[in-house]
């Protein structure tokens, strides 16, 4: 297939990318580059012998991306652009809708003009709101979401749902993320924040390659084992896998919605012990309190991405550190 994939130059996209070229697919790029790397596409040839395409666009520019589809003949795309901060999302919740759920139509304008129906889209598990029981599974409600970023993502489920219902050419697959962390083996690409990490596994490895003094944990009295919230961490390279699985499913049209994470939960606390364990390098933390809309504890029910992608998550925590590790130290300063 030839599939173009949007924000391809970032953390899951590039991980994708090498994953398509590697099955055989070839790849057209869409990216403005805004918190992604033209290197990391350049590494991912390095890495599979094999070329790809990168137009420098944005999904909300309609000319540009008209001309994208024009000059490449297009079967499916995989939508990961978009702004992804939570914490950023609530100060600027505009640029959230306007990035994620705008830029979103105006891509599926430009792909029923180009007569291309196939869609895979990055979700979140975050989608399932305040409300819902762990662990999560595909046919429970979307429920109450507490900032921007995942109402951006509820509302995208949603249009493409409604897509589907109004025009049967649609196959569309959502698939809900846990939490990606990794990197590809060859420590080659990984995580790049811009800026101060939002999230956990950044934060950690960049406080152990010495770039930030220690660790903030973020609540120390949830209800969880430990004390300390429990998320289902999954590596970046299963999870890339999973986009392959799901675009070779859509071959029949309807909306498709998958888990994708490991089925277990894990602490902060045991995440940075399991860090320390397998680097040797010690992270220093201090508890400080909760941040605003944590949940205390989710993972995924993944059966049905089993059952019906063939897919499961197959790395384990000590690998997902390993390869965090050797691209963090391989690469200190990211990509720059
Ligand atoms: P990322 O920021 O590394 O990648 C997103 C890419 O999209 C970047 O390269 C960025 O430059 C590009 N982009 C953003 N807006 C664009 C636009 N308007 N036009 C063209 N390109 C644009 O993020 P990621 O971690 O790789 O996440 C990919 C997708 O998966 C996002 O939609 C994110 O919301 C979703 N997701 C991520 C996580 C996670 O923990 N990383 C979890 C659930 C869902
Ligand atoms: N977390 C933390 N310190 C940090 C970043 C995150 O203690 O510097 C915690 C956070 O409170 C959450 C977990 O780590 O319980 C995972 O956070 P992340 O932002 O990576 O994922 P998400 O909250 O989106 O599941």
């Amino acid at each position: 297939m030839n599939v173009l994939v949007t924000g391809g130059a970032g953390y899951i996209g590039s991980h994708s990318v090498a994953e398509l070229l590697e099955a055989g697919h070839d790849v057209v790029v869409v990216d403005n580059l805004c918190n992604g790397s033209e290197q990391a596409l350049r590494r991912v040839e390095g890495i599979t012998g094999k070329s790809v395409s990168f137009e420098e666009c944005d999904i909300r520019d309609r000319e540009s991306l008209g001309r994208v589809f024009g000059n490449h003949d297009i079967d499916a795309v995989i939508h990961f652009a978009g702004l992804k901060a939570v914490g950023e999302s609530v100060n600027v919740p505009l640029a959230y809708y306007d990035n994620n759920v705008h830029g979103t139509t105006v891509l599926c304008e430009a792909m029923a003009a180009a007569g291309v129906f196939k869609l895979v889209f990055s979700s979140s598990a975050t989608v399932y709101g305040v409300e819902a029981p762990v662990p999560y599974q595909e046919d429970m409600p979307r429920g109450t979401t507490l900032n921007p970023y995942g109402t951006s993502k509820a509302m995208v489920e949603t249009i493409l749902e409604d897509l589907c219902k109004a025009d049967d050419r649609w196959a569309v697959s959502l698939l809900r993320y846990f939490n990606p962390i990794g990197a590809h083996p060859s420590g080659l690409i990984g995580e790049d924040p811009q800026g101060i990490p939002n999230n956990l596994m950044p934060f950690i490895s960049q406080v152990a390659i010495g770039r930030r003094d220690g660790l903030s944990i973020f609540g120390s009295d949830y209800p969880t084992e430990d004390g300390t919230c429990v998320r289902d961490y999954l590596h970046v390279v299963d999870l890339a896998v999973g986009h392959l699985k799901a675009l070779e499913r859509l071959s029949d049209p309807g909306v498709y919605t998958y888990n994708l994470g490991t089925g277990s939960g894990v602490s902060v606390l045991e995440m940075v012990k399991t860090f320390t364990e397998v680097t040797e390098v010690d992270v220093p933390y201090r508890f400080a309190p909760p941040r605003d809309g944590d949940l205390p504890a989710f993972w995924a029910d993944s059966s049905k991405a089993q059952e019906e992608l063939g897919w499961c998550a197959e790395k384990g925590l000590e690998e997902m550190m390993r390869d965090t590790w050797c691209w963090q130290s391989k690469n200190p300063e990211g990509y720059s």
